[in-house]
């Protein structure tokens, strides 16, 4: 097929993380975009797209062999990481799903990383947790962007394995949240993003409050994360 692959901003964001001649697993591939658009653009880079659900398995294919990729791309059937071996690939993508489903991927498939330099997650949601999940297991963030697309902000983080002598950055809670790259760039997207937050978040304090029974360990929780929003926010103007 030599029509382009139209890939969103968000998923063109995490091609941009992946190093030339890239060995790649895209996990939960869907159609196969990302590993399509990255193994037609760089000759020499290849791919797994894995799958876990049997419809999107059949879609990457579909793209796989549609774009005549089937020598650098391998479809698999399969839960996360299971779909790879030890020492198979270099990098991996984990794009477009929540926060905690990303953390129990990385998490069940912890033996398949040993020789995984690269891993790049985009969690539609708590990107804390996938940050704190991957510097508690030796993989320091690198950098981060943030797209937004259909009215949705979206965090991007880049993480590297830590060889034993590189020294390792200890980030704030604080900074955990914002995410440490994303809050020093502190782009117009960036203000947009927690301008909506702290919205958010003081409609869910406020209905905390009125709560028959009041959870005051995630109110007084949220109000710390408010108070460090607003803090960025004033900084900003
Ligand atoms: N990565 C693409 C993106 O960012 O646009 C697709 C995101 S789509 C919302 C999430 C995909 O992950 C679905 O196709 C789903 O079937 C797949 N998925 C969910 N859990 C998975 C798992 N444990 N292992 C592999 N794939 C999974």
């Amino acid at each position: 097929m030599s029509q382009k692959i139209n890939l969103s901003n968000r998923l063109k964001k995490v091609a941009l993380f992946l190093p030339k001649g890239a060995n790649f697993a895209d996990i939960g591939s869907d159609h196969a975009y990302l590993p399509c658009y990255v193994c037609r653009q760089d000759r020499v880079a290849k791919a797994i797209a894995g799958e876990v659900n049997v419809g999107p398995f059949n879609s990457a294919k579909t793209t796989v062999q549609a774009y005549q990729l089937s020598d650098k791309i391998d479809v698999r059937l399969g839960d996360g990481l299971q779909v790879i071996e030890k020492g198979e690939v270099k990098q991996i993508v984990i794009a477009g799903m929540g926060g905690p489903l990303i953390q129990s991927i990385l998490e069940n498939g912890k033996d398949k990383l040993q020789h995984v330099e690269q891993i790049i997650a985009q969690p539609n949601v708590d990107a804390r947790g996938v940050r704190k999940w991957l510097m508690a297991h030796n993989f320091q963030l690198t950098d981060e962007e943030l797209v937004e697309e259909n009215g949705h902000f979206y965090e991007i983080i880049n993480a590297t394995k830590r060889h034993d002598n590189s020294l390792l950055n200890r980030w704030t809670e604080k900074e955990l949240l914002f995410g440490p790259f994303l809050l020093a760039k502190q782009t117009s997207d960036f203000y947009r993003k927690w301008q909506h937050e702290m919205e958010k978040m003081t409609r869910v304090i406020n209905q905390m409050k009125q709560a028959t029974i009041r959870d005051e360990k995630k109110i007084t929780e949220f109000e710390r994360e408010l108070s460090w929003i607003k803090e960025v926010m004033n900084d900003g103007n």
